[in-house]
């Protein structure tokens, strides 16, 4: 194992997976603190959820996944967090990043969570959205982590006990050479943690190369993007044509739809003419067990390569008035709960290509099915690959879709490529 990646929550780690994947390296997400033998493959993602829990909590499962990384003779570490820098006012980005700096002993890290093909950059130790700093973005208004302040050498000063210092675009721009000069600059300061100014991909690739010797890199997936040309470059990685190839998972073909977003209410409209659809009531019918023993019955008979879609999915005046009958967290419990039956009596009857849509929806499904692990493949749309996905129970190939990913065609389009 080349690289050991720590992320903080799921579908960030399918997005670096992915990213290292298209850089040519062989990759495999984990879910959870691993405890078995290493995969074969030369990057390996562990997927915590972390990014709000308490900041000794995370820390502890950060460290356990770094000494199993370690154990498997990963060379360099990696600590993905979101390209919005989503943190609480404890961390946690900074209380993980401070531990894995002790824990390896290398006394410091760069910090750039830039991600240029989705509009976040970074000028001045700023993070803009778009044209947008973060605080004025709508991030202030996240829920779980707003963030009103875009200065991230002050955000992440206020969660570390050492100091953090800026490596500016002027500096980036003249290259990896440029880059390194100042990281060292900075570490033999002092410095902790250097923010990373980063406006497009070539800034990412030229910091990804000036970093090629640090035992810690933190950031967002983009600042990965620089990463496999270095093992390429060091002789540590081979060339081969093979690197998202799946093994094949014969079996009938399903969608499980729990994402009222936008672009999943679009996919949903597209795929309602052309292939079997159920859309589930839970309003009419507020009982899980029950309402997955009816889309079972009807989905009896209809399995096989064209697939068929079970959605709960629904436009905001449907979902209100489940979140008034039952309250928001109930409404979205009884949903992830049914979708989560339907996925393993799906599965039982022989389901092995199933695509889900929905960040939590697709939580809840994997850890019903008892995924521990997913080889990335082939991207299907940007941001979401084909995964060989294995665990207790048979193998299947799975596509995670976050709500707000993939084209109009996703969920037929998707099978044609698996
Ligand atoms: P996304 O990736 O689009 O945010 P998620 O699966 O993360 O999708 O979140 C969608 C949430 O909405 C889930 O908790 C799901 O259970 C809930 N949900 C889905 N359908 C409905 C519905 N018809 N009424 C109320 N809540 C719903």
């Amino acid at each position: 194992m080349l690289l050991g990646c720590i992320a903080d929550d799921f579908t960030g780690a399918t997005d670096l997976a992915s990213t290292l994947v298209r850089g040519g390296m062989r990759t495999v997400q984990l879910i959870g603190v691993p405890t078995g033998p290493a995969p074969d493959a030369d990057a390996v993602v562990v997927a915590l959820k972390s990014r709000t829990t308490p900041a000794a909590e995370a820390v502890a499962e950060s460290l356990a996944a770094l000494r199993w990384l370690q154990e498997a003779g990963c060379r360099q570490v990696f600590q993905k967090y979101c390209s919005t820098f989503d943190s609480t006012e404890a961390g946690n980005i900074g209380p993980v990043g401070d531990a894995l700096i002790d824990a390896l002993g290398c006394g410091f890290a760069l910090a750039c969570p830039a991600f240029p093909a989705n509009n976040r950059s970074v000028f001045q130790g700023h993070l803009f959205v778009g044209t947008a700093l973060l605080s004025e973005s709508g991030m202030e208004n996240h829920p779980l982590t707003p963030m009103r302040d875009s200065n991230l050498v002050r955000v992440l000063s206020h969660q570390t006990e050492g100091t953090v210092g800026l490596v500016p675009w002027a500096t980036v721009t003249q290259g990896s050479d440029a880059i390194r000069r100042v990281l060292n600059a900075l570490k033999e300061q002092g410095r902790r943690y250097a923010i990373v100014d980063a406006i497009t991909e070539s800034d990412l690739m030229a910091i990804g190369e000036a970093a090629a010797h640090h035992a810690l890199i933190t950031g967002g997936s983009g600042v990965a993007m620089g990463l496999p040309a270095n093992f390429r470059r060091a002789g540590l990685l081979a060339e081969r044509s093979d690197v998202a190839t799946l093994p094949p998972a014969p079996g009938h073909a399903a969608v499980l739809a729990g994402s009222c977003s936008r672009a999943t209410l679009f996919q949903l409209g597209a795929a309602r003419d052309r292939v079997p659809t159920l859309e589930l009531d839970p309003i009419a019918t507020p009982d899980a067990t029950e309402l997955a023993r009816r889309a079972l019955d009807w989905a009896d008979g209809k399995l096989g390569d064209v697939p068929l879609v079970i959605a709960a999915s629904a436009p905001p005046d449907r979902v209100a008035a489940l979140q008034a009958k039952l309250g928001r967290d109930q409404a979205g419990a009884l949903v992830e709960e049914t979708l989560a039956i339907v996925a393993a009596g799906l599965v039982k009857a022989g389901v092995r290509r199933m695509v889900v849509a929905g960040g939590e929806t697709s939580g809840a499904v994997v850890s019903r099915l008892g995924v521990r692990q997913l080889r990335i493949g082939a991207e299907i749309d940007p941001g979401v690959p084909w995964t060989y996905a294995e665990g207790s129970g048979p193998p299947m190939l799975l596509a995670l879709k976050s709500g707000n990913f993939g084209g109009r065609d996703f969920f037929t389009g998707a099978f044609d490529l698996a």
